[in-house]
């Protein structure tokens, strides 16, 4: 028997998780929006629903079904495109490359769908007629609206009274609507912005919509658990319901809420309005896939967790230290200590086992070196090699801040006396080590490419 337990958002509780079908277990949790690098705060996301499909795989095998969507239309899109004079399709093709690429640094599995909003938007018309027809929603001047006042529901999710959300959040003021809660499902478009033909005119879908369609397609009406970060219960998650629960007359949407908390740089949320982001290629290239990995499973996903270098510098060693007893994955796992990462995902927890099982191990005994090698690996870890590992290591060492900064120092120098060809070969060898410098204002900057 195995009980895993989660907190639901839904009821603020921790339960023990009953799937709807055991022959289908179903898990959505709302993607990237593809329109600049993702950050540390998105991999979070990317990590905890990535170790919550491994434990649902683990006990339920291949039944499990996870769908990670890619939202490429948007406003956000829209903006990205007009600042940077590159084409959308540029931008979310770029942007959706490097987020795959992310996806494999960290060592996430890949989902079993990844739907793009925009292969989907018959199904998104569909629906907004839907809920037109039956007076969820109503169309003015182009937009169709969803009206919340048809939902009895709304807030139950944020357990928030309607006067609250209405205070406490950036409501988009349009006097296109019958109450300034009413969220949109679909906008007309500008002749140059991307656009569908439907019975309101050329237009996209709003936001909400999107995972609703998109969810209902791969999973059903209703299905077992939806995740994503805090940032997203109100208003995307708590519309998503409202959409789907109207229009398929059910009362739950998904059984299980989950959100992680937020990644906070100073104990501020890490996101891109504040200009504070740590991106994950450069975190990556900076410490590796693993050691970052690492950091975003050493709190609870529940709690906030401050990205900084002590805390990136002290998995780093953990990781060098774990790399001592690393070995060769021989067939099936082992698994043992489970029962920790069950409940409710308690990795700080299972990382405190692993320790145990690293110093049980390194003194002697080599049936927990096995032990501490399937623990590793079931949290994501060991999936390079030691010599990859110490590779790594030495680039890492190579290209040390204190040694670019050196280089830099020594460019500028023979820029001053004139020796341009020490400075370009000072530049060639720091771009060759995957270190890019620009000259700006007289100043001299760097960044990893
Ligand atoms: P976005 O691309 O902004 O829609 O975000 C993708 C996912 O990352 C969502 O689930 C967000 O809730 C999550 N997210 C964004 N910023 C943070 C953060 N600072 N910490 C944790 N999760 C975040
Ligand atoms: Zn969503």
């Amino acid at each position: 028997m195995n009980n895993l337990k989660l907190t639901n958002s839904l009821t603020r509780k921790k339960e023990i998780f009953k799937p709807i079908n055991l022959n289908k277990i179903s898990l959505y949790a709302c993607g990237p929006t593809v329109y600049d690098y993702p950050h540390v705060g998105n991999a979070r996301t990317l990590v905890v629903f990535d170790i919550l499909f491994r434990v649902l795989k683990y006990i339920y095998g291949n039944n499990v079904k996870y769908v990670r969507n890619i939202t490429d239309v948007d406003d956000k899109i829209i903006e990205a495109s007009k600042k940077s004079k590159k084409s959308i399709n540029e931008i979310t093709k770029n942007i959706t490359e490097i987020f795959h690429k992310d996806c494999e640094s960290l060592n996430c599995l890949k989902p079993t769908f990844e739907p793009k909003a925009t292969e989907h938007i018959d199904g998104m018309i569909e629906m907004t007629n839907s809920l037109i027809k039956k007076k969820f929603a109503y169309v003015n001047d182009g937009h169709v609206y969803f009206s919340i006042s048809s939902f009895g529901n709304y807030g139950k999710l944020s357990n928030k009274k309607l006067d609250e959300l209405k205070s406490g959040n950036r409501i988009e003021v349009s006097n296109l609507k019958k109450d300034p809660m009413d969220f949109v499902l679909w906008k007309p478009s500008n002749q140059d912005d991307p656009g569908w033909e439907s019975p309101w005119g050329r237009g996209r879908p709003g936001w909400h919509l999107e995972c609703s369609v998109m969810s209902e397609k791969y999973l059903g009406k209703v299905f077992d658990i939806h995740g994503g970060g805090l940032d997203l219960i109100f208003p995307h998650h708590e519309n998503e319901i409202a959409q789907s629960c109207s229009n398929n007359s059910t009362d739950k949407f998904a059984n299980y809420w989950m959100h992680n908390g937020f990644v906070t740089i100073n104990k501020e949320k890490m996101s891109k309005s504040l200009g504070n982001i740590v991106t994950i290629s450069d975190a990556v290239k900076k410490y590796s896939g693993q050691v970052v990995r690492l950091a975003l499973l050493s709190a609870h996903y529940s709690q906030p967790l401050d990205w900084n270098d002590e805390l990136l510098e002290n998995q780093k060693n953990t990781l060098d230290k774990w790399y001592k007893l690393y070995e060769e994955q021989k067939n099936q796992d082992i698994m043992d200590s489970t029962d920790i990462l069950l409940d409710d995902l308690n990795t700080p927890g299972f990382i405190a086992k692993i320790h145990e099982l690293y110093n049980q191990a390194n003194s002697g005994d080599l049936k927990k070196k096995s032990l501490f090698n399937s623990a590793c690996r079931f949290l994501g870890l060991f999936n390079i090699s030691k010599d990859e590992w110490q590779n790594l290591k030495k680039k890492q060492i190579k290209i040390s801040e204190d040694y670019i900064e050196s280089k830099i120092k020594e460019r500028i120098n023979a820029k001053k006396s004139g020796n341009y060809d020490l400075a370009d070969k000072i530049r060639d060898e720091l771009s060759e080590a995957g270190i890019l410098i620009e000259d700006e204002k007289g100043k001299t900057k760097w960044k990893y490419k």
